[in-house]
């Protein structure tokens, strides 16, 4: 067997789904079980309905149910035909019905916004998408049972990022498609998942992957394919740099490094469940099929290049700390990580070297609310409007002329090596914010002038729809200009 895991832009549409569905007939001697993200935008649309109702903003939050409505009726109504529209467009009502009760609840009746009623809204997108799904397959002819994701995934109940209960779901999993898929292509929401309690929980912003991930290690998939809208992993963000390069294999190592560093095309724990296993992910497009993708392995052929990508993190807030006495940055990084971990504040980036521990956070965080108490006093330096970027590849092996050359191509912008001691395959970089593009562009070019063809292929210039314009390097040297960081001292509180 085999998981189809297709994110927004590859279900936004009947035009895509109908993609979709070529695509899963195409495969289906290879048993696929098929994952899918909310339509388009939704979540963004769900998450903003829950701003408009939290505020009290009646009109705002039912224009917003009313624009969704619309959109996936629309969307159903040129998928499905007179048979099963009755039904879907039932089953839709009923999704629309329940979210203007909580929109009254919240505004009429001072139901409070939580997080687990913000995961109850965001859940309606995959929930409406995966029934959507199976009915167009059904109509293509592929005989599909839909099935709520909520009984499969299990996870804690860390509202709005949970992690899943790894075995209790593979459990459910194996039973449930084993049984299931007889009866046709199995079709679930990514995402969405649920306590012991049955209270609906999701998984982060771009969990569909992980939803993926785990199914695929659930039933012991042969391989799990990542449907997108670029052709594979690249050597960077087509949105921040178009030259980039498609990757045509990657270590399960690269591709989570790359993926926690920034790179949006995997959710960072994707990864974990396929390596016991020794699943292989493909990254494919799901707007050109006949592109091969990137293949996440265990073990890649050796490559000349030492840098595989560049991950990248836009706007950031990074705190430079800095221990006075003996205490040990490694201590007090770990003890900085579970304290976030705690106030609900990942950090976006955390690491030390042997004077230094660097801990970032996007920059809307209300970082300043954290109790930063670490035992032994500290000196704290604030960058905020700043960018990291990471250089990944093992043949980085922890050696330290990447981050020399690294240095050198950027010398016209201020840039600060922030890696950790012990990591052999990655090297970090704060830059200002503004100087994101520049910089990835510089290191594009002094990393990725010659490639290994072995392990890259020439990427036709990326055609994803709504790609942000480029800023030309003029302009990004012009921006520069105006802004420049700021350096303020945090309050920090000592122990002793
Ligand atoms: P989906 O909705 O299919 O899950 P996402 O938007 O989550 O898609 O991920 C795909 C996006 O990831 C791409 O459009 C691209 O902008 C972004 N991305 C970031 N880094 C990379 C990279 N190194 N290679 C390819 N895409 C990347
Ligand atoms: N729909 C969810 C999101 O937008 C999950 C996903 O697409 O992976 O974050
Ligand atoms: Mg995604």
């Amino acid at each position: 067997m085999i998981v189809m895991k297709f994110g927004g832009t590859s279900v936004e549409s009947s035009d895509a789904i109908a993609r979709l569905v070529r695509t899963v007939n195409s495969q289906l001697a290879r048993r696929p079980v098929v994952v899918v993200s909310a339509l388009g935008k939704t979540t963004n649309r769900l998450l903003e309905f829950a701003e408009h109702a939290r505020r009290g903003e009646l009109y705002l939050g039912s224009k917003c149910l009313n624009e969704l409505q619309d959109y996936h009726f629309d969307v159903a109504g040129q998928v499905a035909n007179r048979e099963v529209l009755h039904q879907l467009e039932a089953s839709l009502q009923r999704s629309f019905r329940d979210l203007r009760v909580i929109l009254s609840e919240v505004v009429n009746e001072g139901r409070e916004v939580t997080p687990a009623l913000l995961d109850e809204i965001a859940s309606f997108g995959e929930r409406m998408s995966s029934e959507i799904v199976a009915a167009a397959l059904e109509i293509g002819g592929v005989p599909a049972v839909h099935v709520d994701a909520r009984q499969l995934i299990l996870t804690d109940d860390r509202h709005t990022h949970a992690s899943p209960l790894y075995w209790e779901s593979y459990a459910k999993l194996r039973h449930a498609i084993s049984y299931l898929s007889d009866g046709g292509v199995v079709v679930l929401g990514g995402f969405i998942g649920s306590t012991k309690d049955g209270l609906t929980t999701t998984l982060g912003r771009g969990g569909s992957d992980l939803t993926a991930s785990i199914v695929g290690a659930g039933i012991s998939a042969d391989e799990i394919q990542i449907w997108t809208d670029v052709d594979g992993m690249l050597t960077c963000d087509p949105r921040v740099f178009r030259g980039g390069h498609r990757l045509r294999s990657l270590s399960y190592q690269e591709a989570a490094a790359l993926a926690s560093a920034g790179a949006k095309v995997l959710h960072p724990d994707t990864v974990t469940p396929a390596v016991r296993q020794r699943i292989p992910l493909v990254i494919r497009n799901s707007r050109r099929p006949a592109v091969e993708g990137t293949r996440i392995i265990p073990a890649v052929p050796l490559c000349s290049n030492p840098v595989k990508a560049i991950a990248c993190k836009p706007d950031l807030t990074v705190l430079e700390i800095r221990p006075r006495d003996e205490s040990d940055p490694a201590q007090i990084a770990a003890a900085l990580g579970e304290m976030c971990g705690r106030y609900g504040m990942p950090a976006e980036f955390l690491c030390h070297n042997e004077r230094t521990i660097f801990l970032a956070f996007k920059s809307s965080t209300r970082y300043q609310n954290l109790p930063i108490e670490v035992a032994g006093c500290v000196e704290v330096r604030l960058h905020s409007e700043s960018s990291i970027l990471t250089l990944v590849g093992e043949g980085i092996d922890g050696t330290p002329q990447i981050a020399a050359r690294s240095l050198a191509a950027l010398k016209q912008i201020p840039a600060t090596i922030l890696s950790s001691s012990g990591s052999k395959l990655a090297v970090s970089l704060m830059v200002p914010a503004t100087e994101l593009r520049r910089s990835v562009e510089l290191l594009h070019h002094e990393f990725f002038q010659r490639i290994d063809p072995m392990v890259f292929a020439e990427c036709p210039d990326v055609d994803v729809e709504g790609l942000q314009p480029l800023p030309t390097l003029a302009e990004s040297g012009d921006s520069a200009v105006r802004t420049t960081r700021r350096f303020r001292p945090l309050r920090v509180v000592c122990q002793n």
